[in-house]
């Protein structure tokens, strides 16, 4: 066998590998084989002891605790939109800690659609996560308007989306327009950049959704001038189920008027006057609406820590070697069984995980579970695989397309029935 698809070859690669000690701040419990951190990154022994210490906090200052302690609750919303601004490359105001993604959908589009003329529609894709899509459809409608002022760009091959296409698309009818960063399916990575310029030379604002980006790739949020963005931290930044997501808001639409208000959205020197005329904060703390969920903030303290120490750029490197050498071992190992990589292969446009399609997908996502390997299926016949530089190894790459390739070559999966569970 040639070396390069052997275990002691995994081996060697985890032997160089820089970030290998930062798998031990995480729980690696069972012995599982974790492919799933764009669904729901693992517990780091950070996170934890970060809950710990707010309830701690909670314990020892009672209401004082919003503003004694060392994470005064006052103002970790915007302390740690500050720490985050880094894995988003924008300027510490641009940031803050609030809501979950779709809450903070909706405002920023509250906030940044305001159709006029002819220029009404929100431009979108054909692939995006349906939450996102129910948001503006929503939008829509509170603005007055039907579905038909939804414009979707469609893929040619339901994968992949061509920027061209999305560009051509910007036409003089378009408000708006709303996409993400790194399609939830095929990991795709769009160029942010390319299309924030194409936009706003036609005078269009445009945001992204980050939720399959931050913690996975860089961004340069503030330099591209992207306009506004958001996104989730139970994924890559491992916060936990429900922790609270962030926002961005360029520092040039500072000052404008949040379209969801709430009194979290004030200048907080201001907050307590009680007055009933909101002044807002001049920054992107404005976007916030009412009193943050301080309990599920508090484990973003302990999980930002390791995204510092290690650097977003060392993590997205160790994350292309990754998925580079899944691509591999799938091309090598599992020719014979008609899976198709659906993922783009280049490293520009290939975001942290691997996505194949299958026919017997649903059931193959269940033998590999019973294997302790822990995939992700996505109806009708996807397999996301996220191989996570934090906390994965080369050998848990090695160890999940062995698993696959015997499941393939010995059936295992013909004792599953090929349908989804509840939560896939
Ligand atoms: C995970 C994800 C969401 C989830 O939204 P929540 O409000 O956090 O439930 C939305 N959009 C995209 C693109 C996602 O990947």
């Amino acid at each position: 066998m040639e070396e390069r698809y052997t275990r002691t070859y995994a081996e060697k690669l985890d032997a160089e590998d820089t970030l290998r000690s930062f798998r031990n701040e995480f729980y690696l419990e069972n012995e599982y084989v974790y492919m799933d951190g764009n669904s729901l990154g693992l517990m780091s022994k950070r996170a934890e002891q970060s809950v710990y210490d707010l309830l701690a906090s909670w314990k020892k200052h009672a209401i004082d605790g919003w503003t004694q302690g060392e994470n005064a609750w006052y103002y970790l919303s915007e302390s740690l939109g500050e720490k985050m601004a880094v894995l988003v490359g924008a300027q510490k105001e641009e940031v803050v800690v609030t809501g979950s993604t779709t809450v903070n959908l909706h405002q920023l589009v509250s906030t940044f659609y305001k159709p006029k003329g002819s220029k009404t529609k929100i431009l979108a894709d054909a692939l995006n996560f349906p939450s996102d899509i129910y948001a503006l459809k929503a939008q829509l409608k509170l603005k007055g308007y039907d579905e038909s002022h939804l414009i979707q760009v469609q893929s040619e091959d339901g994968h992949i989306l061509d920027e061209e296409t999305i560009i051509d698309a910007m036409t003089e009818e378009i408000a708006l327009i709303v996409l993400p960063s790194v399609l939830y399916r095929s990991g795709q990575i769009l160029d942010m950049e390319k299309l924030t310029t194409a936009a706003h030379e036609r005078g269009i604002k445009i945001g992204f959704d980050l939720c399959h980006s931050i913690g996975a790739v860089p961004h340069q949020l503030h330099d591209w001038d992207v306009d506004f963005a958001f996104w989730c931290t139970y994924k890559h930044l491992n916060g936990g189920p429900g922790s609270v997501a962030a926002l961005y808001v360029n520092e040039k639409h500072f000052g404008a008027v949040p379209g969801l208000a709430g009194w979290f959205s004030s200048n907080k020197e201001k907050q307590f006057d009680m007055e009933h005329t909101l002044t807002a904060a001049g920054n992107a703390g404005a976007f916030q609406i009412g009193t943050p969920h301080v309990l599920s903030t508090a484990p973003l303290i302990g999980a930002l820590e390791l995204f510092h120490e290690a650097g977003i750029e060392k993590i997205r490197e160790k994350s292309l070697q990754l998925t580079a050498y899944m691509v591999e071992l799938i091309e090598h190992e599992l020719k014979e069984f008609d899976f198709e990589i659906c993922n783009p292969v280049n490293e520009k446009q290939r975001g942290g995980h691997i996505y194949l399609e299958h026919p017997e997908a649903a059931r193959i996502c269940k033998a590999l579970k019973r294997k302790k390997v822990i995939p992700d299926f996505r109806k009708p016949s996807g397999i996301r695989l996220a191989p996570v530089a934090l906390y994965n190894s080369f050998t848990d790459v090695y160890e999940c397309i062995q698993t696959l390739k015997n499941i393939m070559e010995e059936k295992a999966y013909e004792q599953f029935s090929n349908e989804r569970e509840v939560v896939s």
